[in-house]
């Protein structure tokens, strides 16, 4: 009897969970095999979504979804908050229950969240787009009402999910205010504390020149020190002080709250794994993917979901004696939304830096389709679509 037990029903967890439910179908109807899934919340989020929430009113209740609707055939369903996984021990502990839930196989999927904690005066001040979509909303109500004034966006402090996310955030901002006719009334800033507009030189060289020719302004080596919200002034570590009207900066992300002091995390509490079969590097049959990792990439949902089939395929090859041994390629694939019906992508792996690509409509037909496959895409039904579209990035035999 082997016992599997995965933390998160996010964009990591639940394609591993229907990978392994659909590759052990035979072990677990023979009660050989249990896969139990983990999340204290009930409804799972499309999170890029709430870039269309923010910046084009899309109603939030249009990306949601339940979780039950989410989960595969032969996966329990445990709604709980984890307080505590115990490698040595092999359990899993929840805030509701005295019970200890044993394991075999353990994959920490917990992903990253807005830490407002970092930055002092933050939380009074600003709207993000990185919380959940009913916060996304408000941006999109508060920006319905600007006349003009000086609006401040960009990275509030590192690291956050989604590096493009506040390059999109800019773009969007531009055309919502040129559709409605007052964008030389407003104006409109790109804090980052990178060295230049976006992090990859490649992508720089690309939206670089579209921040000229859109007048948006940029400040590069700046880092968010603290807010006050009420003279309405950010000040930065470099002692620069910049005055906003409006604020929707991108916090510093945190993990989940039980991983912070755990062995298997660093002192952030990010868990430290193998970069390309994903092990917990102090426990053998412990893994973690996805934004929770502390691996040195983007943490974006494509990688949560190759690192996903990664662990799974292991973890099969194991149980069923093929000994199949994958590995992650480091792939990375975010799309970069430049407005106008237009987007480029940020794509590289371990071994390839980040490729030069063109905004073009096609890239944002691509967005677009991801977007109309993501909920399925979760119980595992494009797998073929994806092994076409990555090739020898899909994993590493
Ligand atoms: C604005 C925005 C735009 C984005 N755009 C893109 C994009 O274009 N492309 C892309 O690839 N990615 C994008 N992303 C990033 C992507 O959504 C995340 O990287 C991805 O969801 C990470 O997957 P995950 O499984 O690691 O975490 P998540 O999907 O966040 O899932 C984590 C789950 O763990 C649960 N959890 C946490 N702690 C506990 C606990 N203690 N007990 C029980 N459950 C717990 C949470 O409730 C959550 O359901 C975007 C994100 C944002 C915010």
């Amino acid at each position: 009897m082997k016992n599997i037990a995965i933390i998160g029903s996010g964009a990591g967890g639940l394609i591993t969970s229907s990978k392994l439910s659909k590759d052990l179908s035979k072990e677990i109807k023979n009660g050989e095999v249990t896969i139990t899934l983990f999340d204290k919340k009930r409804e799972q989020e499309f999170q890029p979504g709430y870039l269309e929430v923010a910046f084009r009113g899309t109603d939030p209740s249009k990306i949601r979804r339940p979780v039950k609707k989410l989960v595969s055939p032969g996966v329990k369903m445990v709604y709980d908050n984890v307080e505590k996984v115990d490698l040595a021990n092999r359990y899993v502990k929840t805030e509701g229950s005295s019970e200890k839930i044993n394991f075999d196989y353990v994959i920490i999927s917990t992903g990253s969240s807005p830490d407002y904690d970092q930055i002092d005066g933050l939380k009074q001040a600003n709207m993000d787009f990185h919380t959940d979509a009913y916060n996304a909303s408000l941006i999109y109500n508060r920006i319905s009402s600007i006349k003009s004034g000086k609006i401040v966006v960009g990275i509030g402090g590192l690291p956050y999910k989604c590096p493009p996310s506040p390059n999109e955030s800019a773009f969007m901002l531009h055309e919502h205010f040129r559709k409605k006719g007052i964008r030389d009334d407003v104006e409109i800033i790109y804090v980052t504390p990178f060295t230049r507009i976006y992090s990859a030189e490649s992508i720089n060289e690309v939206i670089e020149p579209m921040y000229e020719r859109r007048d948006i302004e940029s400040i590069t080596a700046f880092n968010t020190d603290t807010v006050d919200a009420e003279k309405k002034e950010i000040t930065s570590l470099e002692g620069e002080t910049l005055k906003y009207d409006y604020l929707f900066l991108t916090p510093p992300h945190k993990p989940a709250g039980f991983l912070k002091g755990s062995d298997m995390s660093d002192e952030d509490g990010w868990v430290k794994v193998d970069k390309k079969d994903l092990h917990i590097t102090t426990y053998d049959n412990g893994f973690a993917i996805g934004d929770t990792t502390n691996i040195p990439i983007s943490k974006a949902g494509v990688e949560a979901h190759l690192e996903g089939i990664v662990v799974a395929n292991n973890i099969v090859g194991e149980i069923t004696g093929t000994g199949q041994k994958y590995k992650f390629t480091g792939r990375t694939q975010c799309s970069m939304e430049t407005g106008f019906h237009k987007a480029t992508f940020v794509v590289g792996t371990y071994d390839r830096p980040v490729e030069k690509i063109e905004p073009s409509t096609m890239n944002y037909m691509e967005k677009k389709v991801m977007e109309k496959i993501y909920w399925g895409s979760l119980h595992g039904h494009y797998e073929w679509l994806f092994k076409y579209h990555f090739k020898k990035d899909y994993f590493e035999e």
